[in-house]
């Protein structure tokens, strides 16, 4: 492993690969999506429960590499709560960080900038948005 990609794996992200939060799936009513990348093996089971607009809940199963993981951690922990749009806007900033583009700095992305390095590698970045992918099509299965 090159010292580059030590440097990618930081105590954050590994933190939320060692300890996931939101890990599982919401039984009830929940929004399904399953997702894989296949170029690196990832799979996710998301679960969401949109109510009112509104994230109420967001759940994640799977396995792959500690960048999946711990982007799906985070995604679920930062989406939480939100609204749609702004889980939306969250995810389009991810997305912008993901291509090195300049994002938009003035939302809080707390443990989400930790994957900012990502940037960098990739044949990584499908690894980092597969959950974030799999959360917009989530909330665009909500829409009547
Ligand atoms: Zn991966």
């Amino acid at each position: 492993m090159s010292s580059n990609l030590d440097q990618l794996y930081r105590r954050v992200i590994m933190d939320h690969y060692k300890n996931p939060r939101n890990k599982g799936s919401i039984e009830d009513g929940a929004l399904t999506i399953d997702m894989n990348n296949p170029t690196c093996g990832d799979r996710i089971h998301l679960t969401l429960q949109v109510e009112d607009g509104k994230i109420q809940n967001a759940k994640f199963d799977g396995e792959g590499c500690s960048i999946s993981m711990a982007s799906a951690s985070m995604m679920t922990q930062a989406v939480k709560g939100k609204t749609v749009e702004e889980a939306l806007q969250l995810s389009s900033t991810f997305s912008e960080m993901m291509l090195g583009k300049d994002y938009d700095d003035s939302i809080e992305l707390e443990d989400i900038e930790s994957l900012s390095g990502v940037s960098q590698f990739p044949a990584r970045i499908k690894c980092a948005t597969l959950a974030w992918k799999a959360m917009e099509k989530g909330v665009s299965l909500d829409k009547d």
